[in-house]
């Protein structure tokens, strides 16, 4: 990270949202709730991480070194909201051609192709996955998210 938690707190008491905003770091949280649950002073800085993410995705100030994680999470959210969880294979192949297609670089395509037998023969990703049985539910918990956030 660029930032650590604790400086995108000071930079956003200090009204510098805007460093913040540009930050590599929030991009690079993965939400693991730590420095919340760590917090001597009980700020929710993994909940003014998501802020962030969400005010530069509404605003379109994502660094171009970022969209593949961009690209990522919307992978991931669309899959897990079809499917009701996790499509290893679909996952993969929407985040590698989400990627190509925003950065024009053909070495994404294939970037960790050599990891795929090795993670096929220890059972870490799955050519088909079940769909959740309760779809209207998945559909619930995504609306309401929704209507939660920026
Ligand atoms: S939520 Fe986790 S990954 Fe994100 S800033 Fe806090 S400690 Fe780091």
């Amino acid at each position: 990270m660029d930032l650590v938690p604790s400086q995108v707190m000071r930079l956003m008491q200090l009204g510098q949202s805007e460093r913040a905003l540009h930050s590599q770091a929030i991009w690079q949280c993965v939400s693991c709730q730590t420095c919340t649950a760590r917090c001597p002073k009980q700020v929710d800085c993994a909940g003014v991480m998501d802020f962030l993410r969400e005010k530069a995705l509404a605003e379109d100030s994502i660094a171009p070194e970022q969209q593949p994680v961009v690209v990522f999470q919307k992978a991931f959210l669309d899959n897990v909201r079809r499917n009701g969880r996790v499509n290893e294979l679909e996952l993969t192949m929407r985040f590698k051609a989400g990627v190509f297609l925003r950065t024009r670089q053909a070495g994404w395509l294939f970037k960790d192709a050599g990891l795929a037998p090795q993670l096929r023969k220890r059972e870490r990703i799955h050519l088909t996955s079940e769909k959740a049985q309760d779809r209207a539910l998945v559909e619930r918990i995504f609306a309401r998210c929704s209507s939660s956030s920026l």
